[in-house]
């Protein structure tokens, strides 16, 4: 028997089963998937992420100090940063670096194989998968969007998410990270264009409805524009949590990262924190081994551990994106002109040091501009009061499309 199985290994999966290897626990990970890391991703991490998770500094495309912001009505808003703030990545590569790693700490990774049910007894877990079965002490579900075995396990569904789609395509030698928004490329929400190795970017955005259809019209603009040439990669869909599971954890199970939407809301970013969450994982889990108290009382520990660091900066980004939703066209379009006439654009970068993966204090600081703030009370106010007070936790799960290859 195992001490922990893993279940997917994606950032969040790889990370706990890394901390818990370290520490000498019997780790086995599980991925349907051949190839580890291979997951619809932009590949964008803040530098306190690089810092904090090192890469190696070969998988690194490009560490961008600029991005242009391209909205209805306004002129493009230009963003300059001293140094980097964040960097693109080669995705794959940085989170098979974890899986490395944790092999080297003694973890056994079996690939190609789905895991189709888990059962829970007085003394153990039973993973049942395509293969066969095996048991262990406790089962971490790393399983990512939309995963049937949340729900199986009795922990419903997030209850609000989004559809992320993107392509590869081959440019001119396009440098410059680009965020587009409006209704007419992503409504209540953003597309974008991500130059990664030299002639390539990454075109994509996220949607909650004819996503698809959405990113056709986007690649037409910016080859229309002299942006783009050509698609090279198809464009891909995947599901993207906005709100958090309420429960993470149980007797023997604990779930973890894109699977509990531990996401930040704002940009459907998750690499940084499932790794965080990870860590928390493998913290209470090596605990909760040594103590032999696999009991839902004991992890729950992991829920306060994940929800101290990451909860307030999910609630508070989770109100602002739904007070940017309700905006219309003309609205974006006149809080951008207005923050380009007054600088803000500058101030918000000067004060945005670290900011990158913590969004709170760049919400609280637009909602504090006298301009911006002010504009987006008179444009909703009781909008602009749950920007404030969000209501996280009284909503009911819904179904989500089981998202999986
Ligand atoms: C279009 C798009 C762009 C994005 N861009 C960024 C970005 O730039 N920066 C950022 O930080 N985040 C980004 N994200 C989000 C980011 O990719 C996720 O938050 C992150 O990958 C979550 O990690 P995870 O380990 O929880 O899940 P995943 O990375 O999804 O890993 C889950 C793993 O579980 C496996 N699995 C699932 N079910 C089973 C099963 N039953 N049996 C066995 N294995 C199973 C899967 O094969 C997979 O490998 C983006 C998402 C999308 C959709």
């Amino acid at each position: 028997m195992d001490d922990v199985i893993v279940v997917g290994a994606g950032p969040a999966g790889n990370n706990t089963a890394l901390g818990l290897a370290r520490e000498g626990y019997s780790v086995t990970v599980i991925d349907s998937r051949q190839e580890i890391g291979d997951k619809l991703c932009t590949g964008l991490i803040g530098r306190e992420c690089a810092s904090r998770f090192p890469i190696d500094p070969a998988l690194v495309y490009r560490e961008p100090q600029s991005a242009r912001l391209v909205a209805p009505g306004a002129g493009p808003l230009f963003f300059e940063t001293a140094r980097p703030q964040a960097c693109v990545v080669d995705r794959v590569a940085y989170v098979a670096s974890f899986a490395q790693r944790a092999r080297d700490a003694g973890a056994l990774y079996l690939l190609g194989e789905r895991v189709h049910r888990i059962v829970s007894q007085n003394q153990g877990v039973t993973v049942i998968t395509g293969q066969g079965s095996r048991q262990a002490r406790a089962v971490v579900l790393a399983t990512g969007f939309g995963s049937p075995l949340v729900r199986q396990a009795g922990l419903g569904s997030v209850s609000d998410y989004v559809t992320g789609v993107q392509a590869v395509v081959s440019t001119d030698g396009a440098d410059e990270v680009e965020v587009h928004l409006g209704s007419d490329v992503a409504p209540g929400f953003f597309s974008y264009l991500v130059p990664t190795l030299p002639g390539l970017a990454l075109v994509g955005l996220l949607s909650r409805k004819k996503a698809q259809t959405r990113l056709t019209n986007f690649i037409q603009k910016l080859r229309q524009a002299g942006k783009i040439k050509e698609v090279v990669n198809e464009a891909a869909t995947w599901g993207i949590p906005l709100r958090p599971l309420k429960r993470t954890y149980l007797d023997r199970m604990v779930v973890v990262g894109d699977a509990a939407g531990q996401v930040k809301p704002t940009t459907g970013g998750g690499i940084y924190y499932s790794l965080l969450a990870g860590e928390a994982a493998a913290q209470v889990l090596s605990e909760a081994l040594a103590d032999d108290d696999l009991s839902s009382g004991n992890l729950s520990r992991y829920q306060s551990r994940w929800r101290d660091l990451l909860a307030a900066e999910i609630e508070v980004g989770y109100s602002a994106r739904r007070l940017y939703e309700f905006l219309t066209d003309q609205q974006i379009g006149a809080l951008v002109k207005r923050a380009a006439a007054n600088g803000f654009n500058s101030e918000l970068v000067d004060a945005s040091e670290g900011t990158f993966d913590w969004h709170g204090k760049m919400i609280a600081q637009i909602m504090g501009n006298p301009g911006l703030g002010g504009a987006l009370r008179l444009i909703n106010p009781l909008l602009a009061r749950l920007a404030h007070r969000p209501d996280i936790g009284t909503a009911q799960p819904q179904t989500t499309p089981a998202y999986h290859d």
